[in-house]
């Protein structure tokens, strides 16, 4: 990477060590400036990139958007496609509502946009997916809009800077954050550079320096004024969310297993892992061959209960009892009978290639030595 220096930028009304122009300054010689999604201005790449790193960190980011890149390099492919695609690619990023949205999305850009990717982060707002934050994220890169972007990396460095005490989620908190946030964008005839170098340099400050655990204050620009830092409040900052003990749901997920083959079921587009391929799911109260039976339309005998998983969702924790059967006398009447191709059956090899929660995927580990075992016996 080639470090750039601030001789490279033109300040307009900003003083050099304003906020702004100290990040600015700083993010052109320690930011990020080689990230697969840096350097273009289409806002179509930038748009897949901002979804992707919603919750997600940059080095896990990388390879799934350059392979989603390479799939549909543009939203025309995107749109073209059926969900299901999307979401196989997206398999094990994680909160697949991100990929649904980004389809809907495409499809209401070719629909409604003549397929031309709106300009301005107001429109972008307006589409499925596209908070206040990332839309002003987008117009930022891609068409130098200054816009305010407040993400979780950026509420932080405020929280500290500013010495906030009181949870950022909570809505007086983070309303408060919005305005200081506005209050610190660079002048308002800033250039595209200007925008683009601030818009990026929150984003590295929060990843390479802030951190939410034992910050890096001693290389941050913000540390003469920053109000945590100068009162040794970092660890205290920002306020974390109150702690609320989730609920725990539990259900018994259905291996079923037929020579070199296991039973994938769809799960419906709403609701946990929408559209989603999962193994048939009973309540604990069930029993697991009268099950089969009766709603899948195949024999089996027991073969063994395996660990019990724990999933942990926003809302509360999923524990998962595995239940591994053999199928006795495989009919495969229930892809005839249930909903066309809500039911597959499938090696693991292909299982895998599907769009599975991990939960599913490391169940599939879990069962694959007995899927050896008995293909082979
Ligand atoms: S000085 Fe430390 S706490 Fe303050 S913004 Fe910089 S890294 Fe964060």
């Amino acid at each position: 990477m080639t470090p750039r220096t601030a001789g490279t930028i033109h300040f307009p009304a900003d003083a050099p060590d304003s906020f702004a122009g100290r990040l600015i300054r700083w993010q052109l010689e320690c930011g990020r400036h080689s990230l697969p999604w840096q350097g273009t201005r289409d806002p179509y790449a930038i748009w897949v990139s901002e979804v992707m790193l919603q919750q997600t960190q940059v080095s896990s980011v990388i390879p799934y958007y350059q392979r989603f890149m390479a799939s549909f390099p543009d939203v025309a492919s995107l749109a073209g496609v059926p969900v299901g695609d999307v979401l196989t690619l997206w398999s094990g990023l994680g909160y697949y509502s991100r990929a649904r949205n980004l389809h809907r999305a495409a499809c209401v850009i070719m629909e409604q946009y003549s397929g031309v990717f709106p300009q301005d982060a107001a429109t972008l707002q307006r589409l499925p997916g596209i908070g206040r934050s990332t839309a002003a994220a987008i117009a930022a890169f891609a068409f130098g809009e200054r816009g305010t972007i407040l993400d979780g990396n950026v509420k932080r460095i405020l929280a500290r800077y500013f010495g906030i005490s009181g949870y950022p989620g909570e809505k007086s908190v983070e309303e408060r954050l919005w305005q200081l946030a506005e209050s610190l964008l660079p002048a308002e005839e800033s250039n595209h550079q200007i925008v683009v170098s601030y818009t990026q340099a929150l984003m590295d400050l929060g990843a390479l320096v802030c951190a939410r655990s034992r910050p890096r204050c001693q290389y941050c620009p913000l540390q003469a004024d920053c109000i945590a830092c100068q009162n040794d409040l970092t660890a205290d900052l920002p306020v974390p969310k109150p702690r609320k003990t989730l609920p725990v749901r539990e259900t018994v997920h259905l291996i079923l297993l037929d020579q070199e083959r296991i039973l994938l079921k769809k799960r419906p587009a709403s609701g946990i892992w929408g559209g989603l391929w999962c193994f048939p799911e009973m309540s604990v109260d069930q029993d697991s061959i009268d099950y089969c039976e009766k709603n899948l339309h195949v024999r089996v005998t027991k073969l063994a209960r395996l660990p019990h998983l724990q999933h942990t969702f926003t809302h509360f924790k999923l524990i998962i009892q595995p239940h591994l059967l053999q199928s006795i006398m495989h009919q495969p009447v229930c892809e005839e009978k249930c909903e066309e191709n809500s039911y597959l059956w499938l090696t693991i090899e292909q299982a895998m290639q599907q769009a599975i929660p991990v939960p599913v995927r490391k169940l599939l580990s879990m069962a694959y030595p007995y899927f050896q075992y008995h293909i082979h016996e």
